[in-house]
C-alpha cells in the first residue's frame, strides 16, 4: 500500500533536506522526476503557487501531453442515459429533493440512436452517465451495455453510475463495460462528509473504486476544485490519494454552485486552480487520461481550450438528444448547446483546430487495471 507516497516521502528526505523550503518551480520538477511529491510537498504548491509557478508547471504539462498524445485528442462521445436520482449530495442540482428538476430517462433504444450518431461521427468511447436511478437495474443495464457493444463492437463503453455493489460492477463488466469513472471528490473523510448525506462516506467511495479496479474496469476518479470547504491540505491528500491510486483517468472541473442546494451561495471554483491541479496530474502521471468536464467551459469562455494547453488529452461531445440534454444539470449555467450532436462536433472541432490540435477517430485500446 501507498508505493507512490512512500517513494516520494523517502525522496523527499534525501533528495531535499527536510524542513527547509524548497522553490515551487523546484518541487513541480521533483514532481516530473519522481512521479509523487509528499502531502506537505502538494499542500506547499497548492497554498503558494504564484502565476510564474503556474506557468512553469501548464509548460511542462504541455509538452508531456504533446509527447504522449501528439496533437490529437479523443473524444467520449456522452449520452446521458437518465437524471433520476435517490441520492442528496449537497453540491448536486439533481439530488432527489430537487423538485425543480424535469426527470427523463432514456430508452435502450435512445442510447444506442444516440450513439450510433457518435460512431458514424467517427467517436469509438461512449460515456453514459446517470444518477442512481432504481429503475436502471442491472438487468437493464445490462441490457444496454450489451447492445451497444452488439452494434458497435469496436466501442469502448465507459460509465459514470455512481455507487454500487461489487456484484453490480462485476455484472457490467462481464456485458461489455470497459471502464468506470467514479469521482473521490475528496480523500479527507471529514471534507467527504462535509459535501455528502450521512450515509455517504469516503470509506464505501474507495471500497467502490477498488472494486471497481478488481473487477478489471480501467477506473477513474476525480474532484471538484473549489468545492465548498475545501482547503491546500485537501487538495494535497487528493493529488497523494491519486498517486496511490493509479487511476486510468482523473476527472478535474471547478465546482459550480446550483441554486437548488445549500451551496447556492458558495462561490464557483477558480479557472486558474482548476488548470493548475490539471498540469500537476499530467506531470505526475503522463498518459493517464484527463477529460475536458463541461464545468470548466462553464466557469470559462475559452475554458476547454485552456484545459488542453494545460494538460488534458479528451473532449467530451455531448450526444444525448437535444430535447434532454439541458436537464442532466447537476449545477447552474452548465453550457448546454442545442446544436445536434454533429454541428456540435464541427463547432468543437473548429475551436479545437484553432489552438492545433484535430479530435482522433479512434479511441486506445481498452485498458484493464
Ligand atoms: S452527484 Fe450523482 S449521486 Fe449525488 S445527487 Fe448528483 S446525480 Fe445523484
Amino acid at each position: 500500500m501507498e508505493p507512490r507516497v512512500r517513494r516520494a516521502h523517502l525522496a523527499g528526505l534525501s533528495d531535499r533536506v527536510y524542513g527547509v523550503r524548497v522553490a515551487n518551480t523546484d518541487l513541480i520538477d521533483a514532481l516530473a522526476a519522481d512521479g509523487a511529491l509528499s502531502i506537505d510537498e502538494f499542500e506547499q504548491l497548492l497554498a503558494t503557487y504564484t502565476a510564474a509557478d503556474r506557468d512553469h508547471a501548464a509548460s511542462k504539462a504541455y509538452r508531456i501531453a504533446r509527447q504522449q498524445f501528439g496533437t490529437s485528442l479523443t473524444a467520449w462521445g456522452v449520452v446521458s442515459v437518465s437524471n433520476v436520482c435517490t441520492k442528496e449530495c449537497l453540491y448536486c442540482g439533481l439530488r432527489r429533493s430537487n423538485e425543480q428538476v424535469e426527470r427523463f430517462r432514456l430508452s435502450p433504444e435512445d442510447v444506442v440512436t444516440a450513439w450510433a450518431e457518435g460512431h458514424r461521427l467517427g467517436f469509438r468511447t461512449v460515456y453514459l452517465e446517470g444518477g442512481d436511478d432504481p429503475e436502471l437495474t442491472d438487468e437493464s443495464m445490462e441490457h444496454v451495455i450489451w447492445l451497444v457493444k452488439k452494434q458497435f463492437g469496436d466501442s469502448t463503453v465507459t460509465l459514470e453510475f455512481g455507487e454500487r455493489t461489487r456484484g453490480t460492477y462485476e455484472r457490467y463488466f462481464e456485458a461489455g463495460g470497459d471502464a468506470y469513472v467514479l469521482r473521490h471528490e475528496s480523500a479527507d473523510a471529514d471534507h467527504f462528509a462535509s459535501l455528502h448525506p450521512r450515509r455517504m462516506t469516503l470509506a464505501n467511495r474507495i471500497r467502490c473504486l477498488e472494486d471497481l479496479k478488481a473487477v478489471g474496469f480501467s477506473t477513474g476518479c476525480g474532484m471538484m476544485i473549489g468545492s465548498p470547504f475545501q482547503t491546500p491540505a485537501h487538495l494535497a491528500r487528493d493529488l497523494a490519494f491519486i498517486a496511490d491510486f493509479d487511476p486510468a483517468s482523473v476527472s478535474i472541473g471547478p465546482f459550480v454552485p446550483s441554486a437548488s442546494t445549500e451551496f447556492a451561495d458558495q462561490p464557483a471554483g477558480s479557472i486558474d486552480k482548476t488548470l493548475f491541479v490539471l498540469s500537476l496530474v499530467r506531470i505526475m502521471m503522463p498518459t493517464v487520461d484527463l477529460p475536458v468536464l463541461t464545468s470548466v467551459a462553464t466557469v470559462h469562455p475559452r475554458g476547454r481550450e485552456m484545459a488542453v494547453m494545460a494538460g488534458a488529452n479528451v473532449v467530451m461531445p455531448n450526444l444525448t438528444p437535444t430535447v434532454d440534454r439541458a436537464k442532466f444539470a447537476p449545477y447552474d449555467h452548465k453550457i448546454v448547446s442545442g446544436a445536434e450532436a454533429a454541428e456540435g462536433f464541427e463547432i468543437l472541432s473548429r475551436r479545437m483546430a484553432a489552438i492545433g490540435y484535430s479530435i482522433g477517430p479512434t479511441a486506445p485500446e481498452p485498458r484493464h487495471r
